[in-house]
């Protein structure tokens, strides 16, 4: 799935980034836990969207088990500061049978926020049940068409009619089950191959969402995904301090931990999960290391992050 963090959070960071390195007060210190804790559940997916270097994937497929999970949270649960936590990578999560088992977990052990992103086509009406009793707090759905044409053009191998109404359903289910959770965000990614359709889009969810408990929909600009893609030019100097090191960590299903979610093959490895600590990697030598050299604008030995360009636009 695509770009993990919480919109606004990343929209506030990706600005403070911008400014000038002496006024980053942001990047003196971290907090003992990150504040977002990415999980990929799995790396499996049944779509191959455009804008997604899937054909790039070079990990062994997966689903993250059960117990590795579980350790994870239980490790989170103690902090007074709890990490927002997303339950997805890159891949489907909804291919994972467990995902509300993780859900329930995570919530009974005191997290806060959980989100998720998914394609929805998967998302039929008994899993929406078990999501929703589940306690899920948020979820976006990458929906990025608005015909069976431009749907299919774009999010390649997935069904427009079974999406469009699996969100109908979903949203139905919801009201039955009297329940303000999980918030809705409907996602739209302009594209050539979609026909940049955004006043359709728009006029496609006008009467389905339910804006009065927070459901809303959102447009984004295409990504090059770590280099994975190539939207957007790449100059050869990186202008700005990501900010990924002191918010968040992101976990692979195998149980190792990355930079970040744009890491798809997993060649920034911070620690693993398996033999470590949330804590331990967080507050650990290699993730320290990475924070100095980002705050100097040094990403050499970062193959991936040479190749963003959230730290080369300006
Ligand atoms: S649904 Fe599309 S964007 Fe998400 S992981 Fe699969 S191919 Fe990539
Ligand atoms: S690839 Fe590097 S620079 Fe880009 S978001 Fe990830 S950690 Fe930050």
């Amino acid at each position: 799935m695509m770009f993990n963090a919480r919109d606004k959070i990343t929209r506030g960071l990706l600005s403070l980034a911008r400014s000038p390195l002496p006024f980053h007060l942001y990047y003196r210190r971290h907090f003992p836990l990150p504040s977002v804790l990415l999980i990929e559940n799995t790396n499996c997916c049944n779509a191959r969207c455009v804008m997604c270097p899937r054909e790039k994937l070079t990990r062994k497929p997966g689903v993250m088990a059960f117990e590795l999970f579980e350790k994870i949270i239980r490790e989170v649960s103690g902090a007074k500061r709890k990490p927002v936590v997303h339950l997805h990578g890159f891949g489907e999560p909804l291919l994972d049978e467990s995902l509300p088992e993780r859900i329930r977990l995570a919530k009974a052990f005191g997290v806060k926020h959980t989100y998720l992103v998914t394609n929805a086509s998967l998302l039929f009406p008994e899993t929406a049940g078990k999501i929703i009793g589940a306690g899920l707090d948020e979820m976006k759905i990458s929906f990025y068409g608005t015909n069976d044409e431009s749907y299919s053009r774009t999010m390649r191998g997935l069904n427009f009619k079974v999406a469009v109404n699996n969100v109908r359903e979903f949203v139905k289910i919801r009201k039955e089950m009297k329940k303000k959770t999980p918030k809705l965000i409907l996602q739209y990614l302009p594209l050539e191959t979609n026909g940049a359709a955004t006043e359709e889009f728009k006029f496609l969810w006008r009467s389905v969402l339910d804006k009065r408990i927070g459901d809303r929909l959102n447009f984004v600009s295409p990504d090059n995904f770590g280099g994975g893609r190539d939207y957007n030019p790449v100059g050869k100097k990186i202008t700005s301090v990501c900010f990924y090191p002191w918010s968040a960590l992101s976990v692979l299903c195998d149980g190792r931990a990355v930079t970040c979610c744009v890491d798809y093959n997993g060649v920034q490895e911070v620690g693993d999960l398996n033999v470590q600590s949330v804590a331990e990697i967080w507050n650990g030598p290699v993730v320290s290391g990475i924070r100095k050299n980002f705050g100097k604008l040094d990403y050499g030995g970062f193959p991936v992050c040479q190749r963003c360009d959230w730290v080369h636009r300006q």
